[in-house]
């Protein structure tokens, strides 16, 4: 009953697996650690989903992971009895890339410089494709929990695959590989061979929390002392300890950066990691990451939290937006907590009180330690600060609408572009020290790009008598600045707006004095009625000092930002 069928891979998947064959990454070893997070990730799916859904047939007494070595037939097999996909499943997770930004990643791609490669290729993280990295063929043979049927697929990482059903498959998912010749020059190792593969058990897959086991031959003596046998045992390879549940001393940070990588799917380290440790009536422990780069679907509808929420260190749910702002949307993390139940579910956790106390102490934690960047003295921590800011300085700022308690906070860490400096941006408080004796505000003037914000008449006058006025270029700027925000005791005043007041005498408004409005009010009317599809109204202004006259525009289509920001604002 096995009449296999060849499929074409879809476009972007067939240019992503040329990269992989070719091998822009130089760490051949990590294709193991993306076998093994997503065996992971398949064995928490179906403890999850066997307590959710008490029918479904499937046996998790013995979850766990099976490394199957055959070096004469040189291959390596990656089992697990996870949840296992069905045959749709397989067509669409492994045949085609779905996930948005594959599209803008391949454009990259094409344009960069190799040595680029494996960085942008890094930002988006391959997972399974990391297989043919190491192997010229690659076998999947899994089953659905709950199906009766399995699936094989089977490539060579070329333009096609081929998929067959599979009547007696075991539940799970089996990954084999049809290793290529070893080449330790290459970062090519043998990963048929025990050691090989211990080490890197160790090094990358240590915390997972389901065992990870392989079949070691062991040379003993025999009982009588007489002669040497040779034993076939099993050994479980990883230490599986929580992370987040050790001392700090204990864990080095090569281990926090494989765990970052494993819940975040980034294959770059973090920029930050943070832990927190609540006591008292609710417990819960956190470990917390700012990724080093802003996923590529971080302003799309799609755009993932990233906090996972374990109880008792059991896993139980993924993107867990109950624990995080959205402004604070790449934040990855857990969080796990004492006193919830296993079967918590995601209305449970809307209402709770105590949750939402969580969420605002992770947020602290996370202000407070970008913050902690912001002021220190060490040029690292500085350099890790504008690295966060350029990343996710726009999304942060969402919040300065949508969190007004963490106002402060968060006008602490933000950076803004500024007339003092074309590629240096500046803090509020770096602003306000400079600012001279008498200027009470802090000056700025939104636009759609630093360009045309420099260009503006409104700056005219700013320019010539050399005062700094900030450059706010995002959409989100336009909604906070305008109302009330305050720092340092320093209003922030829109130089576009009437009553800017340069010289200490405040100008009362854009309207000049009587006789000059009775000179030019025909023209003005004219103006209006000739411009009236084009512009609301048409007043003059004392202000300009060499352009004849300015626009005020009005908010064009809204960015998918702001329609985040409304649709939290309930409107
Ligand atoms: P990611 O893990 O980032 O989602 P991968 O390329 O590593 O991306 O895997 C793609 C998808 O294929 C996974 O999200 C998962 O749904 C499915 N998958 C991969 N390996 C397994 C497995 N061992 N068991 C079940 N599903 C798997
Ligand atoms: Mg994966």
């Amino acid at each position: 009953s096995e009449q296999a069928e060849t499929h074409e891979f879809q476009a972007e998947a067939r240019q992503l697996l040329r990269l992989m064959v070719h091998s822009i990454y130089s760490d051949k070893d990590v294709f193991l650690r993306e076998l093994l997070s997503n065996a992971s990730d398949a064995l928490d799916k179906v403890r999850l989903e066997s307590m959710v859904d008490k029918d479904l047939e499937v046996d998790t007494d013995d979850l766990h992971i099976q490394l199957e070595r055959d070096p004469a037939a040189r291959t390596l097999t990656v089992r697990d009895n996870g949840i296992g996909m069905s045959r749709d499943e397989v067509v669409g997770l492994i045949g085609t890339i779905a996930r948005s930004g594959t599209a803008e990643l391949l454009e990259k791609l094409k344009s960069a410089q190799e040595a680029q490669g494996s960085d942008l290729i890094g930002q988006f993280g391959v997972g399974f494709y990391s297989a043919f990295m190491v192997a010229d063929k690659v076998t999947v043979v899994t089953r659905k929990a709950g199906e009766t049927v399995g699936t094989r697929w089977e490539s060579e990482g070329e333009a096609t695959y081929t998929i067959a059903d599979v009547p007696d498959a075991p539940q799970g998912t089996a990954v084999t590989l049809h290793l290529k010749p070893v080449d330790t020059d290459d970062g090519m190792h043998d990963y048929t061979d025990t050691g090989v593969l211990r080490r890197i058990v160790t090094r990358y897959s240590d915390f997972l929390a389901w065992p990870i086991r392989m079949e070691v031959e062991r040379v003993q003596q025999s009982e009588d002392g007489e002669s040497e046998e040779t034993v076939v045992e099993p050994e479980t390879l990883n230490s599986m300890k929580a992370l987040w549940a050790r001392p700090r001393s204990e864990v080095t940070d090569a281990e926090y950066n494989e765990f970052y990588k494993h819940i975040s799917h980034d294959w770059a380290d973090p920029l930050e990691t943070m832990r927190l440790h609540a006591e008292g009536t609710f417990e819960y422990q956190a470990l917390l990451f700012l990724p080093s780069r802003a996923p590529m679907d971080l302003f799309t509808r799609e755009a993932k939290r990233g906090v996972q929420l374990y109880v008792k260190r059991v896993f139980i749910m993924d993107d867990c937006e109950e624990l995080m702002p959205e402004y604070l949307r790449f934040v990855k993390g857990v969080v796990d907590a004492q006193d919830l139940s296993l079967n918590v579910s995601r209305e449970i956790l809307q209402q709770d009180r105590q949750i939402r106390a969580m969420r605002r102490r992770l947020a602290k934690k996370v202000l407070s330690t970008v913050a902690g960047l912001v002021k220190s003295e060490e040029s690292e921590d500085r350099d890790k600060y504008r690295t966060f800011w350029s990343q996710f300085g726009t999304c942060v700022k969402e919040g300065l609408v949508t969190d007004p308690d963490s106002r402060q906070d968060i006008l602490e860490i933000a950076s803004f572009d500024s007339t003092r400096s074309a590629d240096e941006q500046t803090t509020l408080a770096e602003y306000v020290e400079r600012m001279p004796e008498g200027q009470e505000h802090i000056y700025y003037l939104t636009g759609k790009s630093r360009e045309m914000v420099e260009k503006s008449p409104h700056m005219e006058a700013f320019t010539s008598k050399g005062v700094e006025v900030l450059i706010l270029t995002d959409q989100v700027d336009e909604m906070w600045v305008d109302s009330g925000a305050e720092f340092q005791g320093k209003t922030f005043r829109s130089i576009a707006k009437g009553e800017v007041d340069l010289d200490g005498n405040d100008e009362a408004d854009d309207s000049a004095d009587e006789a000059t409005k009775e000179q030019f009010a025909g023209l003005l009317e004219w103006l209006r009625e000739t411009l009236s599809d084009e512009v609301k109204d048409v007043r003059l202004s004392s202000r300009l000092t060499t352009s004849p006259a300015c626009i005020v525009g009005d908010e064009g289509d809204l960015s998918p930002e702001l329609v985040r920001i409304y649709r939290q604002l309930g409107q």
